[in-house]
């Protein structure tokens, strides 16, 4: 007992420590009971009480201290925590802008392609058609209007809207956007197109279809400049069959040939069968390649005194001066054949087409040249109209 009460201040610590300050003082107090029982000598009671006092006034300090201790230290994690969810906020923007910096990086080098492949071609229709394309596949745009200012040439594809010809910087009016066709101060057109309502307020969509607009200025002024070039030559580009224009002048002398010396001629009406398949499928180029190789087998089939012209997209007349109809039906045939039989290399594939065919003769199915063409042109569509691939002869 003795050596428990000389041992009770360090027993009252521990169990202090352990169990808390309230244990520690009831321990306190059972042993200074304890003591004064069984020691009678008040010096003894009152070393002992002293030291149990003494042992709780340290305990005491210690758990302030410990709470203090506590207290800095929570504040400490708890900074920590807010600073670490704060860095976690900004690594998550960061990661989004960079995210969606990606986005617009991918998207204009996209815009650069498309405007590239554009670029490919001289032709202004096609331009446009395949401008059109992309701004479908890129902002679900479907209605487009191209006004070039020189000649006042209009290309349309979907619904009819104004075009706003006065604009000089892109801008969105209403639900339509107006770009601009310029290099440096010199406006030379206009794109209008109406845009998706989801696209109406987003600044990121003006930039970045300026800029595939701005890509394709140079190409579409050199177009232009084709264009003309083209308009003042008589052969076609492409074909190297002659134009429209100068078809319909050789066919008026061919009228006036045949009615002064009483002769006799026939027209040949050609078109690529399911054309536009060939467009879809392998591209324009591929089509461009079509049309190249039909009119090689044209040209190669009929006579120098015969007059070949390239009389729209993929659509083909002849003029057979002097013939005999039913030398040309047979003629006809062959060429249908031919073309039937050719296979066309595209890339790694071999493609084959046809074309339907429709004839009329002069002065047999009309005195007027201009009939003449009218009925070869009946005649084809009765062809496409009774199963494509074949030769009609105007009845
Ligand atoms: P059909 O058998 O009825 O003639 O069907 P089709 O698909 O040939 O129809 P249509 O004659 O109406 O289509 C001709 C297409 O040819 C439309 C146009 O996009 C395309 N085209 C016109 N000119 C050119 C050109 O110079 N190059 C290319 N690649 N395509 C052209
Ligand atoms: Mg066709
Ligand atoms: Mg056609």
């Amino acid at each position: 007992m003795e050596k428990l009460i000389i041992f009770s201040p360090l027993i009252t610590f521990i169990i202090g420590y352990n169990a808390g300050i309230n244990f520690s003082r009831i321990f306190a107090v059972l042993f200074s009971v304890c003591a004064a029982i069984f020691y009678t000598s008040h010096l003894v009671v009152i070393v002992t009480l002293l030291t149990l006092c003494l042992a709780e006034f340290f305990l005491e300090k210690f758990h302030r201290n410990m709470n203090s201790l506590r207290r800095i230290f929570n504040n400490k994690l708890r900074n920590l925590v807010d600073e670490l969810s704060s860095l976690k906020k900004d690594s998550d923007t960061t990661k989004l802008a960079l995210v969606s910096n990606e986005k617009v990086i991918k998207n204009i080098l996209h815009i650069y392609e498309l405007s590239k492949d554009i670029a490919a071609y001289i032709d202004l229709e096609k331009m446009f058609s395949l401008i059109v394309d992309s701004l479908n596949q890129q902002f679900i745009i479907k209605d487009v209007a191209m006004k070039i200012f020189d000649g006042n040439t209009i290309f349309r594809k979907g619904i009819f809207f104004d075009i706003n010809e006065t604009i000089k910087i892109p801008k969105i009016l209403e639900n339509m956007i107006h770009l601009p066709l310029n290099i440096g101060d010199k406006y030379f057109g206009v794109i209008s197109a109406k845009i998706p309502p989801l696209f109406e307020k987003d600044a990121k969509f003006v930039n970045e279809i300026s800029a595939f607009v701005e890509e394709l200025n140079p190409a579409i002024q050199r177009a232009i400049l084709y264009l003309k070039l083209e308009e003042m030559s008589r052969t076609d580009g492409l074909t190297g069959l002659y134009r429209r224009g100068y078809f319909n002048q050789r066919l008026k002398e061919e009228e006036l040939l045949a009615k002064r010396s009483n002769g006799r001629f026939s027209i040949l009406m050609m078109d690529i069968d399911h054309f536009k398949k060939v467009n879809d499928t392998y591209g324009h180029q591929a089509g461009d390649m079509v049309i190249k190789t039909v009119s090689e087998i044209l040209k190669n089939s009929i006579y120098e005194t015969d007059f070949a012209a390239r009389y729209g997209g993929e659509e083909f007349v002849v003029i057979f001066p002097k013939t005999d109809p039913d030398g040309l039906k047979i003629k006809s045939e062959k060429i249908r054949q031919k073309i039937q039989d050719s296979e066309i290399t595209i890339g790694l594939e071999k493609i084959k087409v046809t074309a339907s065919f429709g004839i009329a003769h002069y002065p047999k199915d009309s005195q007027l040249a201009e009939e003449v063409l009218h009925k070869a042109d009946i005649s084809l569509y009765k062809s496409k109209q009774t199963g494509r691939n074949k030769v009609t002869e105007f009845k």
